[in-house]
Formats: structure tokens, C-alpha cells, sequence
């Protein structure tokens, strides 16, 4: 058995974020951090590789390069939490203790929930962005697209980057348009929810984006199953239940998302199966020693890597005042973005926070559709992201 100081279960956005921060604080911090994975990605990156602007394999770095230096690496699975005994055990059968736990594996995609989907994604039309194994098809899918149904789903539920089933959308609907097939497609949006955004100022922003497009949004359908063989996607609707099938030429799906398995059974989950934490101090509800941060945690807000960027000096912050045994002063205030891609050469960059209200970064009207904040999703974000938030820097 062994041990360490800090243990961070995951080494994706959030895991990196707060080694790197926590290492630049205190380098003698015995850390290590938990992730099977030898590739870490920019999922944000996925958006743009789905409309043909990158390649898969740009979205990706080595995860040995990121993890901070000095910082352990187990290249193992989580597969339980035992908090009472301050351990954790690995899929490998190795248990390590620890003083202080960080919880941080991301959402859970589960394709199975659609009843044919995991067999049938990325053939005959069938795509998703969400993730690096089926990215590809969607570039694919969209730019021999000629003529027919195009068809873009979002699920019941939490999912990360609750803007990203529409981004892609609108850039395969900007593609038809400037290859010349626009009026022989027709494009529908089905999300399982009743409108197209939570915060009202970007949402009559979009409703117009959506309108201007001939983009038909159909609220309330829920994607129960693909029939691959047919091309039907077959949807239940959220209120009568009532089944309605799509007859599609091509379809991009975002898969249901929900809280990893392995933390929803296990008693560091509340509600709903994410790691139950306190909505300001990050810190989890029942075991003082524990904080949860991003996708799998329980904080009400979208799930975003822009989310995490603002929670992890918050995590930091408090964790170091624990050890100190100081108050936990630093408070998390619900930020999140998304920067919602309209069209090749358009994004309105959505910022919001727990009041419901916009928490805007420039001082200019962002509900606006803009080529600057497509510039900065393309070039800006990815730059901060590798070099500045994984370094523990920004
Ligand atoms: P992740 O970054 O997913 O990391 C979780 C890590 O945990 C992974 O490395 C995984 O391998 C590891 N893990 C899983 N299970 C275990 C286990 N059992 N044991 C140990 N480790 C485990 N965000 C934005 O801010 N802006 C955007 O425009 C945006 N667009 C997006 C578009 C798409 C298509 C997608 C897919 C995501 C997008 N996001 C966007 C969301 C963003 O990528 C996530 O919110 C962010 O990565 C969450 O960070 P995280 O660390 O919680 O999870």
C-alpha cells in the first residue's frame, strides 16, 4: 500500500489544473495524480475539428508532458473510494491512502443508453463529436453531404458544453450553404429540452441564429434509439411520451451523459450521482478532507473547461487553507462560458454565472455574433488553455 499527501483522481482539465496550481504554491507537495489515459485532449478543439477546421490529432498532447513536474503518476483506473479509511483502490488492485483527495474523472458518455447508437456511430451517417474516436466521421459525414436530412441531437440531462450540439449545427449548416447544397438539405435540431439556452440573453440571440439559418429546432424529442439499416432515428417525446421517427441522411449525435459509475456508487456521491460538494467552497458535504471539481461534480453550473479554469484557484485556495487549518475563504461564484460557433466566421461567446445572469469579460455586448470570438476560440483559447491553465498559470 502506498501513500501520498494529495491524491487527484483524474488528470484531464481539471486534474492537470490544480496539480500545476498546487505545485507552483508548494513544490514540496506530495502529490499524485490518478489517470489511466496517455492522451490528454482539448475537447473544446472537437467543435472545430467536426467542421473540417483541424485535424483530430491536433487536439491531443502526451499526458506525461503535462503532468507537472514532480507530481506522481499512477496509470491506473479509479475503481472505488473507501473516505472512511482515506483510500483509494485501482482498477490494477492497488489501494492508496491519502490526507487530502481530489476528485476529478469528468462526465460519463453512455452510448448504450440509445438503443443502436454505439454500433452504428461513426458509419452510414451516424457521428459524434464527443469523442476522439468518432470526431472524424463528422467532418466526413458533413462535407459529403449533398442532399436530404440532416439531423443534430441533444439529450435529456447534463452534458458537457451544453452549448456544443449546437455548434456543430450551425457550422454544418454554414458548410452546406457555401458549397452550394444549402437548399437541398434539410436541417433539423432535436434537443430533449425546451429551449435552446439557459440564459435569456444569448437564447433570443440564438433563437434568431437559428431562424435566420432555416435551422428547424424541435424541442422536447429525446433520441431513444437509431436504426442504422433504415437511416430512422427514433425519438421519445419528454411530455406525452408520444414516439416520433426521423427519417436522416446523416446524424450527429451527443450521446446521454451522467456521473461516472465508479463515483456514483460510492458514498462521495449525492444527488444525482456527482461528487457532492459545496457550491462556493468546493469542499464535499460529509468528508472535510475531500473537494470535488468539473464535470463530476455536483456544482449547479454548466459543465465547461471554462468552468474549471475559475474553480480551480477556489479548490486551491481552500484546500492550502485547510492544511493550515484556516477558514475556507475562497468562494466559487458559478462561472462557466460557452462560446456558442454560428457559423464559420461567427461566435457569440455566452459567460453566465449562478445568478443566471451574463458575467461578461469584455466590454462589449458578447451576445453579438462575432468573427473576433471565433478568433479566439480557434487560436486564443487553445493557446490559454495549453500553455497558460495547465501550467497552473491562468
Ligand atoms: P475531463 O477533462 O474530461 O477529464 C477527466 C479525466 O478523468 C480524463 O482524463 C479521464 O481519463 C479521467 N478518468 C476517467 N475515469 C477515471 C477513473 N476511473 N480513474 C481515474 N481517472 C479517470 N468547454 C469549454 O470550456 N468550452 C467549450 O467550447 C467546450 N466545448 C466542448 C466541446 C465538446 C465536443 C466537448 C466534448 C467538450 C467541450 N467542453 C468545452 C467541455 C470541457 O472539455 C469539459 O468541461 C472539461 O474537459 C471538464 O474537465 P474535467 O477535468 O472535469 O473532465
Amino acid at each position: 500500500m502506498s501513500h501520498h499527501q494529495i491524491i487527484i483522481v483524474g488528470g484531464g482539465t481539471a486534474g492537470i489544473t490544480v496539480a500545476a496550481r498546487l505545485r507552483n504554491v508548494d513544490p514540496s507537495l506530495d502529490i499524485a495524480i490518478i489517470e489511466p489515459s496517455e492522451k490528454h485532449y482539448y475537447q473544446p478543439l472537437w467543435t472545430l475539428v467536426g467542421g473540417g477546421m483541424f485535424k483530430p490529432e491536433e487536439s491531443g498532447r502526451d499526458e506525461v508532458d503535462l503532468i507537472p513536474y514532480g507530481v506522481n503518476w499512477v496509470k491506473d483506473f479509479v475503481a472505488s473510494f473507501q473516505p472512511n479509511a482515506n483510500s483509494v483502490t485501482t482498477r490494477g488492485g492497488e489501494t492508496i491512502t491519502y490526507d487530502y483527495l481530489i476528485v476529478a474523472p469528468g462526465i460519463q458518455l453512455n452510448w448504450d443508453q440509445v438503443k443502436g447508437l454505439k454500433k452504428a456511430v461513426g458509419k452510414d451517417g451516424v457521428c459524434s463529436n464527443y469523442s476522439i474516436e468518432t470526431v472524424a466521421s463528422t467532418w466526413e459525414f458533413v462535407r459529403n453531404m449533398k442532399k436530404g436530412v440532416a439531423l443534430f441531437t441533444q439529450p435529456a440531462g447534463a452534458v458537457k458544453c451544453g452549448g456544443a450540439p449546437q455548434k456543430i449545427c450551425y457550422l454544418a449548416e454554414d458548410h452546406f450553404r457555401r458549397s452550394g447544397v444549402r437548399d437541398d438539405i434539410e436541417v433539423i435540431f432535436t434537443t430533449a429540452g425546451a429551449r435552446l439556452f439557459a440564459v435569456d440573453q444569448y437564447r433570443e440571440v440564438l433563437e434568431k441564429v437559428a431562424k435566420r439559418k432555416g435551422v428547424e429546432p424541435r424541442f422536447r424529442h429525446n433520441l431513444v434509439e437509431i436504426r442504422s439499416s433504415s437511416k430512422e432515428a427514433v425519438y421519445r417525446h419528454m411530455d406525452t411520451d408520444e414516439e416520433n421517427v426521423i427519417k436522416y441522411d446523416m446524424i450527429h449525435v451527443t450521446p446521454p451523459m451522467s456521473a461516472p459509475d465508479f463515483v456514483s456508487g460510492s458514498e462521495l456521491a449525492g444527488e444525482g450521482g456527482w461528487v457532492d460538494v459545496d457550491k462556493h467552497t468546493l469542499q464535499h458535504t460529509r468528508f472535510a478532507n475531500v473537494f470535488g471539481i468539473g464535470d463530476a461534480s455536483s456544482l449547479p453550473t454548466s459543465k465547461t473547461g471554462a468552468a474549471v479554469r475559475k474553480q480551480a484557484p477556489v479548490l486551491v485556495s481552500n484546500l492550502l487553507s485547510l492544511m493550515k487549518q484556516e477558514p475556507l475563504s475562497a468562494s466559487y461564484d458559478g462561472y462557466t462560458s460557452c462560446p456558442v460557433v454560428t457559423g464559420y466566421d461567427s461566435l457569440v461567446l455566452a459567460e453566465f454565472d449562478y445568478s443566471g445572469g451574463p458575467a461578461e469579460t469584455f466590454p462589449f455586448n458578447q451576445a453579438k455574433e462575432r468573427f473576433s470570438m471565433l478568433l479566439l476560440k480557434k487560436f486564443g483559447l487553445p493557446a490559454l488553455y495549453w500553455h497558460g491553465m495547465l501550467r497552473g498559470r491562468a
